[in-house]
């Protein structure tokens, strides 16, 4: 049943796998065309840092360094100031968003390839299994495209997948967001929140505007469905994350409605790298 529902395809080539591949979940040629994410990442955005002595890619740096003005700036409460800061506490991806899995990631998109979300969540179980809190099963067949462990644990409680504006939902079938936290959460065994985000407005592909017009167009565009949300520690998983102010609008509303930590894993990381 397992199989009719998801037919092992490689998710670059869309080849049917041969019995020995369906473990490994791709062809070997084609796992040398998508780039993981690997190596010194900025511990906030999970950007890929050049120089391993940093902590912080240039924007978080920028970022941090704010968050620290506004810690010191608690003594003098009546002095105002808006500093842009971040709700997410840390974002993590799989792999970079250049070559083959541009392609890959369209068909998961808009071509019902939802199936490759099993790829994507056994490969963030392997490599990100330490940060989510579960083990890994295979831990020993990731060694070269293992993330730097370089922070502890976050063991989200609740998976929630960036939703979809209902009717845009109900034309292309599917939101391949749900997808993601979908197969994650058979993984891992962390529950999943469909319902608990809304998508209220329909909002611009992001891509055609600069970084305010982002902000503003993402503007009371999701909308928590519950009075209080008993949650502690959210895990927002996405397709991509460019500049990350729809997870950005995702978290705020959570972090108004009571939840202490937002997380954020996306299948691709793209923008300035
Ligand atoms: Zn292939
Ligand atoms: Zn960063």
């Amino acid at each position: 049943m397992a199989s009719l529902l998801f037919p092992t395809r490689c998710p670059v080539c869309d080849d049917i796998l041969e019995p020995e591949e369906i473990e490994k979940g791709i062809h070997l040629v084609c796992e040398s065309k998508i780039y993981p994410v690997q190596g010194a990442v900025c511990m906030h955005c999970g950007k890929p840092l050049a120089s391993t002595s940093k902590e912080f890619c240039f924007d978080c740096s920028r970022l941090q360094r704010n968050i620290e003005q506004l810690k010191s700036q608690t003594a003098y409460p009546n002095q105002k100031i808006k500093l842009h800061t971040s709700s997410v506490t840390q974002v993590k991806s799989l792999y970079l968003y250049r070559g083959a899995i541009k392609h890959t990631m369209y068909k998961f998109k808009y071509s019902n390839k939802r199936e490759y979300a099993r790829f994507f969540a056994k490969q963030a179980v392997e490599r990100l299994g330490w940060w989510l809190g579960v083990e890994s099963p295979q831990p020993q067949s990731f060694q070269s495209t293992k993330i730097s462990p370089q922070h502890t644990s976050v063991r989200p409680d609740i998976i929630i997948p960036v939703p979809m504006y209902e009717p845009k939902k109900r034309t292309r079938g599917y939101n391949q967001a749900e997808s993601f936290a979908e197969e994650l959460s058979r993984l891992t065994g962390i529950p999943v929140d469909k319902k608990l985000v809304k998508r209220v407005k329909d909002t611009t592909p992001q891509k055609s505007l600069n970084p305010e017009e982002r902000k503003n167009n993402l503007k009371s565009a999701f909308q928590i469905q519950k009075n209080s949300v008993q949650y502690s520690h959210a895990l927002v998983v996405d397709d991509i994350y460019t500049t990350g102010s729809t997870a950005e609008a995702v978290a705020q509303e959570l972090i108004k409605k009571g939840v202490r930590q937002v997380y954020v894993l996306t299948v691709c990381i793209g923008g300035d790298i």
